[in-house]
C-alpha cells in the first residue's frame, strides 16, 4: 500500500503515521521524500487496513493498493492450483468435471430418469434445485427438504454426487448432512451472513458469480468463506448483466483466464444460467472449453416445456449426450482429462 502525504506535512505528524501504521497494523513502513511530499510505502500484510478510514487523516493525499485485499484465495500466496474434491471427484488443477441436472427437483421420476440420463452421457455431478431463488413470489419455490431426499435417492441410484442451492443459514446443519457441494446462487453472492456460516461446513461450496459483480468482488466472497474456515470453493461464472437483452445474462468469457491469474480456486462455467436458451448452450460450453474452464454446470430436464423452472434453457438428456460427445475431443486438446 502507498500512502501520498499532503505537500508541506510536518516530518513529525508524517513520524506519529508511520508508528501509528506499524504499531495498529504490524507493518513496515519506508519513507520516500520527494519534492514537497513524501510518500510512505507499507510492507507486509495490508488486508485489515481500511483505505477510506486512512483516507481521512487530514495529512494524507491519496492512499493507493499494490496488494489485492484478499489474501486466502490469492494466487500470489498460493501458485499451485486448488483441487477441490466432490465426494470423490476432483475439480480443478487438471480435470474437466461436468455437473449436470434439472434446474428444480421436481418429482422422484423426473430426478431419477435425468441422473441416469447424464450419468450415462458422461457427467459426474448431479445438480437440482430443491430451495429456489425465484424472482416472484407466486413462481415455483421448489420442493424444500423432500426434495433434497430425492437428490439422495438419485445419488443412490447413480453414485453421482449432489449438488444444490442453500438460500437460508437456517438449512446449513441439513445441507451439511446430505449435500456433497454447496450451491452459493447469484443473488446470494453477497450475502455476508451466509458466506460466513458456508465457511464453517466442512462440505465444499460452488459459489456462483453475482448478477452484476466485478471480478474482486467475487473474489472476496470467496474470501469469506475461506477466512470462516472452508478453503474448498469452486467459483462459477454464470453470465452478468449487460445493456444486452437478446440473451438472458452476458457469458463473461473473459473471467476464466482473469480468475485463473488471480486465484489459485477453480472455476466453472454455466452456460445454461447465462444464455437463457438451449440452442446457445452447446457453443458456449465449447467456448468455455476452449478458454480453459474447469468444468460446467448445464441445465438437462427429460421434458423441458413441462419443466417447472427454467425449461426454455434446459438441454433434453440427446441435446446434453450431443454436447458431450463434442466437447470430449475439446477437453483433451486442452490437455485436461474429463472427471
Ligand atoms: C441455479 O443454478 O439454479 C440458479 C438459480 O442459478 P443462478 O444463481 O446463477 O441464477
Ligand atoms: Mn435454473
Amino acid at each position: 500500500m502507498v500512502v501520498i502525504m499532503k505537500p508541506g506535512t510536518k516530518p513529525e505528524r508524517i513520524h506519529a503515521l508511520v508508528e501509528k501504521l506499524e504499531q495498529d497494523y504490524g507493518v513496515k513502513v519506508g519513507i520516500t521524500n520527494g519534492v514537497g511530499c513524501s510518500i510512505l510505502g507499507l510492507v507486509g500484510d495490508t488486508t485489515e487496513i481500511d483505505i477510506n478510514k486512512l483516507s481521512i487523516n487530514e495529512d494524507v493525499e491519496r492512499v493507493m493498493r499494490v496488494q489485492e485485499p484478499y489474501k486466502k484465495a490469492n494466487r500470489k500466496f498460493h501458485p499451485e492450483d486448488t483441487v477441490v474434491d466432490v465426494g470423490g471427484v476432483k475439480v480443478g488443477g487438471g480435470s474437466f468435471t461436468v455437473i449436470a441436472g434439472p434446474c428444480s427437483v421436481e418429482s422422484e421420476e423426473q430426478i431419477i430418469e435425468v441422473a441416469r440420463d447424464v450419468k450415462e452421457a458422461g457427467a459426474s455431478l448431479l445438480r437440482g434445485g430443491a430451495f429456489k431463488p425465484r424472482t416472484s413470489p407466486y413462481s415455483f419455490q421448489g420442493m424444500g427438504t423432500p426434495g433434497l431426499d430425492l437428490l439422495l435417492e438419485a445419488k443412490e441410484a447413480t453414485g453421482l454426487p449432489i449438488v444444490t442451492e442453500l438460500m437460508s443459514p437456517k438449512f446449513c446443519e441439513l445441507f451439511e448432512e446430505k449435500v456433497d457441494l454447496v450451491q452459493i446462487g447469484a443473488r446470494n453472492m453477497q450475502n455476508f451472513d451466509l458466506l460466513k456460516e458456508a465457511g464453517k461446513m466442512t462440505k465444499p461450496i460452488l459459489l456462483k458469480r453475482g448478477l452484476a459483480n466485478s471480478y474482486e468482488e467475487w473474489i472476496m466472497s470467496a474470501e469469506y468463506i475461506m477466512a470462516a474456515g472452508n478453503e474448498n470453493v469452486i467459483l462459477c461464472e454464470r453470465g452478468v448483466r449487460t445493456f444486452e437483452t437478446y440473451t438472458r445474462n452476458t457469458l463473461d468469457l473473459s473471467a476464466i483466464p482473469a480468475i485463473r491469474r488471480m486465484s489459485h480456486l477453480p472455476i466453472v462455467v454455466d452456460p445454461s444460467h447465462a444464455a437463457g436458451m438451449y440452442w446457445m448452450v452447446e457453443p458456449l460450453a465449447m467456448a468455455a472449453a476452449a478458454v480453459g474452464a474447469d468444468g460446467l454446470m448445464v441445465e438437462v430436464h427429460n421434458d423441458p416445456p413441462h419443466a417447472k423452472c427454467d425449461g426454455q434453457q434446459s438441454l433434453t438428456p440427446e441435446k446434453f449426450q450431443r454436447l458431450m460427445d463434442r466437447i470430449t475431443p475439446l477437453v483433451d486438446l486442452m490437455g485436461k482429462k474429463l472427471s
